[in-house]
């Protein structure tokens, strides 16, 4: 069995559904469909929840404008019978929406329970959508309600999944008997009963969560990218998408900003060692990304920038905090109390300031927070009182294989330094996965820019060569090919290697290239018997990447 998300570019638009329906219709296992909300609908009911908590009847017409979507949609769809039975579930769906958000309009407060509610109606919808589209075009298709197999609980205040309870459910409940199961994706029911969600782009993760506890086969997220680019290819526009990533590598890339994939969706699928693949439902053909166990091994040290905006630097500094145990500590479970995340932190060995880069919108709370853990040390003037400074993004580059080179970050601290990027504060994880840089928010482009230039667009494409034949013809190939690398390499970035050549008699193979004028008494003197059944063999076997067999 199979967990296939689709995210909601992917239900966005009648053509986008048909594509969709063709892949879940080619698949040969069965198929778990976990949807998202249509594009836009999720932050078009969050405006109607912000109109109707202040005092702002207008959310009536963003409900207005959210049913014609969907009806429109389903229209160029659905035969005439089922567009009636879909219009008529959609208006009760409206109807009740629109009691609840009438309700936080006569109340003029929103709270975390009513929320999730009313945001939950975006999954409700799209799953009505699909199910007709799918039952119409599909055999064995059956709806499954995801708020009776993803559950949450609270945790440090807020809703967070209860990964046991909905791994039980989940067993207890999916359907294994159908082809094809359809489910609301980011809907879970809270410990007391009522509505929850798991969090903006939390679809990604009601997937991974079904797909771990039933023991799925694989996680193919859907969405409108072919995979985990190299940088997001909405700020480089040479980025491109990396073929594998470790289970670790792509926590770090989507924990530091790649929105591609919910950073938490990657834990449970991991423990369980269930591959996951990021495919573009515009461009099913497209390879897409594989994140799986161990390293992808091939490709440089850095696997890809990416970035985080709205962040603000809170500094704690003075002469006080040199040389006394538990400063950091006691900063920190400052912040937990308040439920204060922070991502980054760095402290000068001079031990007089701890910064830390934290979401934006939690500056002031976070420097009350301290401020009121420090309160004696501020009055007997040994520390500052925080200090708060707004405008700023991380950047970061993310990669296994850092941790065995030397001078990844000279190299991207001298490309900031080249483009006039300055860089606010530093910090390296001790797993070495990743090396993440604050800087101007109004710089972040640049940054990300420069790094992916220097790390990317500097690797010369490789081209490995297999040749059989060293006659007249195949001589004077091997020789153009050494005479003119340099050529290549200088205008085209190309680099051709010879990996194998194999004559009537003789045939060697070496992985890291043959060159040198020497080649062809290197090839007699070290070559193995020619066997060319072996010599296929070995080509295929090494599997190498932009391969050209002569
Ligand atoms: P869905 O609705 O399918 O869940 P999302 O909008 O949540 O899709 O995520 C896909 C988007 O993530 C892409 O359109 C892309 O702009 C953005 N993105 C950001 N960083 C990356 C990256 N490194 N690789 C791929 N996509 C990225
Ligand atoms: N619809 C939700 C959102 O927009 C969940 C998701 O799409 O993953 O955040
Ligand atoms: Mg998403």
């Amino acid at each position: 069995m199979k967990v296939l998300k689709f995210g909601g570019t992917s239900v966005g638009s009648a053509e986008s559904i048909r594509a969709v329906t063709d892949i879940i219709g080619s698949q040969s296992d069965q198929v778990v469909a976990v949807f998202s909300a249509m594009s836009g609908t999720t932050d078009r009911l969050e405006e109607a929840l912000l109109k109707a908590s202040g005092g702002d009847s207008s959310y009536s017409s963003v409900l207005d404008e959210i049913e014609h979507r969907h009806l429109s949609e389903a229209g160029k769809l659905l035969n005439a019978t089922d567009l009636s039975e879909f219009s008529h579930n959609i208006s009760g769906l409206i109807m009740r929406l629109r009691n609840i958000l009438e309700g936080i309009f006569r109340i003029g407060e929103v709270t975390r329970r009513s929320s999730d509610m009313v945001l939950s109606y975006g999954e409700l919808m799209s799953l009505e959508l699909m199910h007709a589209v799918l039952s119409e075009r599909l055999d064995n298709v059956s709806l499954a309600d995801s708020r009776e197999m993803i559950f949450t609980r609270i945790l440090n205040g807020d809703e967070r999944l209860d990964y046991h309870t909905s791994e039980e459910a989940i067993i207890r409940t999916l359907p294994r008997d159908k082809r094809v199961v359809v489910m609301a994706g980011f809907i879970a029911t809270s410990a007391k009963g009522y509505p929850s969600t798991l969090g903006r782009g939390g679809s990604d993760f009601s997937a991974a969560v079904i797909a771990s506890a039933a023991g799925a086969s694989s996680l193919e997220i859907w969405t409108d990218v072919s995979g985990i680019y190299t940088a997001s290819p909405a700020i480089a526009e040479d980025a491109f998408p990396i073929g594998k990533l470790s289970y670790a590598e792509a926590q770090e890339i989507c924990h530091f900003g790649a929105k591609v994939l919910y950073p938490l969706a990657i834990q449970p699928v991991m423990l369980k060692q269930i591959p996951i693949l990021i495919k573009n439902t515009f461009a099913p053909d497209d390879k897409g990304t594989l994140i799986s166990k161990g390293s992808s091994g091939n490709g440089g040290a850095v696997k890809a920038v990416t970035s985080i905006d709205n962040i603000c630097l809170v500094s704690l500094t003075g002469g006080g905090m040199a040389g006394v145990v538990g400063i950091a500590s006691r900063l920190f479970m400052a912040l937990a109390k308040h439920n204060i995340n922070a991502i980054l932190i760095t402290q000068a060995s001079s031990e007089q300031s701890i910064c830390i880069a934290i979401n934006q919108k939690d500056g002031e709370r976070a420097c009350e927070a301290i401020d009121g853990e420090f309160e004696s040390e501020i009055d007997a003037g040994r520390v500052r009182p925080a200090l708060l400074e707004k405008g700023f993004s991380i950047v970061a580059i993310v990669g296994e294989g850092m941790k065995y080179s030397v001078g990844v970050s000279g190299q991207a601290f001298s490309a900031l330094g080249r483009n006039g990027v300055n860089i606010h504060a530093i910090a390296q994880g001790s797993s070495e996965l990743n090396i993440s840089v604050v800087v101007r928010g109004s710089d972040v482009r640049k940054a990300v820019n420069s790094i992916h230039q220097e790390f990317f667009s500097a690797v010369n494409k490789v081209i490995n060569i297999f040749l059989a034949g060293t006659g007249n013809v195949g001589s004077a190939l091997v020789e153009q090919i050494l005479k003119r690398a340099g050529y290549f390499v200088s205008e085209y970035k190309t680099e051709f290697r010879i990996i194998g050549i194999a004559n009537s008699r003789k045939m060697l193979v070496r992985s890291e290239g043959i060159s040198g004028p020497e080649w062809k008494s290197l090839v007699m003197e070290s070559g193995r018997s020619t066997d060319l059944e072996v010599f296929k063999e070995e080509m295929f076997s090494l599997n190498l990447p932009n391969t050209i067999f002569v």
